[in-house]
């Protein structure tokens, strides 16, 4: 099965690398402005498949996206200094109105996995401009915030992270949404666990995971320059689920018709993956916070579209 990564940085290298490790398709293309960047990252992952799973893996322009069934998309530009946040996202908007429709162009039938940042409003771009139906541009949105969240009640709790159910929706940002009203251990709510084992989760408690779930991203870039690992493994836990037709919940971003009274916008909700993309958005139980945040959410992101044209 045949992947395109179009971007082949930091963030497209590392989820071709993990997709390789778990033996998540077995044909890759790297395609980047700077060839010469693709064809290192090709060469050096091919080098890992001798003790990995079996695949191909090089670099290409856009004609030989023909035939992927997965087109991921982490092309973008870093901020230069002095630059606003907008006029960053208005150079990002300008690289997806290059390379999106010559992905459209030879990956008739792929769906296409948004990563580069600010993700939601990137999903928006790139649904826009190939014109697909939203349940083919599918962004990584709030997948990695929903796991550290998942992974950090799990251990404040001591029970296994996939025993615990709690969603990360709206923005992948400052303003996502912890869902804790719904935030369960196996079919029982969060709270009531953790009083019967007696560790009650206090304001503190709720406030700490919260800021250790949003604001995660920060303390890594200061320390790093940036994230890949964490998302490249997501790239991969998203494509497995779209190619064996898995049917896997997972939050991720997509183009919604409406959300909380805000008309189109991209954002993550619970969705079901498969084959052919989305195939359902849950609807969630949420407080009358929780629904007013994912509100706010929603706005601020509507802001940041309009004001790029999108
Ligand atoms: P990240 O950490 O988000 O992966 P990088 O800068 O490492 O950031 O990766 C972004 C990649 O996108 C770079 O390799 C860059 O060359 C590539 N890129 C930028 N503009 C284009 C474009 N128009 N077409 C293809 N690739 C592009």
């Amino acid at each position: 099965m045949k992947i395109g990564i179009v971007g082949s940085g930091f963030v497209g290298s590392t989820a071709c690398y993990a997709m390789v490790l778990q033996g998540v398709g077995n044909e890759f293309v790297l395609v980047d402005i700077n060839r010469n960047l693709a064809d290192a990252h090709a060469q050096d992952i091919l080098h890992a498949t001798p003790f990995s799973r079996p695949a191909r893996v090089r670099s290409g322009s856009y004609e030989d996206l023909v035939g992927a069934e997965i087109v991921v998309i982490a092309a973008g530009v870093s901020q230069r200094p002095n630059e606003t946040r907008l006029q960053l996202l208005e150079r990002n908007a300008q690289v997806f109105e290059d390379v999106v429709p010559q992905i459209t162009e030879f990956a008739k039938d792929a769906v296409l996995l948004v990563a580069t940042n600010p993700v939601d409003i990137m999903t928006q771009v790139a649904t826009r401009i190939s014109g697909l139906p939203p349940e083919r541009v599918i962004g990584t949105g709030t997948i990695l915030d929903t796991a550290r969240f998942r992974s950090l009640l799990g251990e404040y709790l001591g029970v296994s992270p996939q025993s615990v159910h709690a969603y990360v929706l709206g923005e992948h940002g400052d303003s996502e949404v912890l869902v804790w009203t719904e935030a369960k251990v196996g079919g029982v709510s969060v709270f009531d666990f953790a009083e019967q084992i007696g560790k009650p989760i206090t304001g503190e408690i709720k406030q700490q995971i919260d800021e250790r779930v949003r604001f995660a991203a920060y303390k890594i870039i200061e320390n790093k320059g940036a994230t890949y690992f964490g998302i490249g493994a997501g790239i991969a836990r998203i494509a497995k689920a779209i190619l064996s037709d898995e049917r896997a919940m997972l939050t991720v971003s997509a183009l919604n018709s409406e959300v909380e009274g805000v008309p189109e916008i991209a954002l993550s909700l619970p969705r079901i993956l498969g084959r052919q993309g989305i195939i359902a958005t849950l609807p969630v139980k949420l407080s009358g916070e929780e629904r007013e945040a994912l509100k706010r959410s929603a706005e601020i992101l509507k802001q940041n579209s309009v004001r790029i044209g999108y």
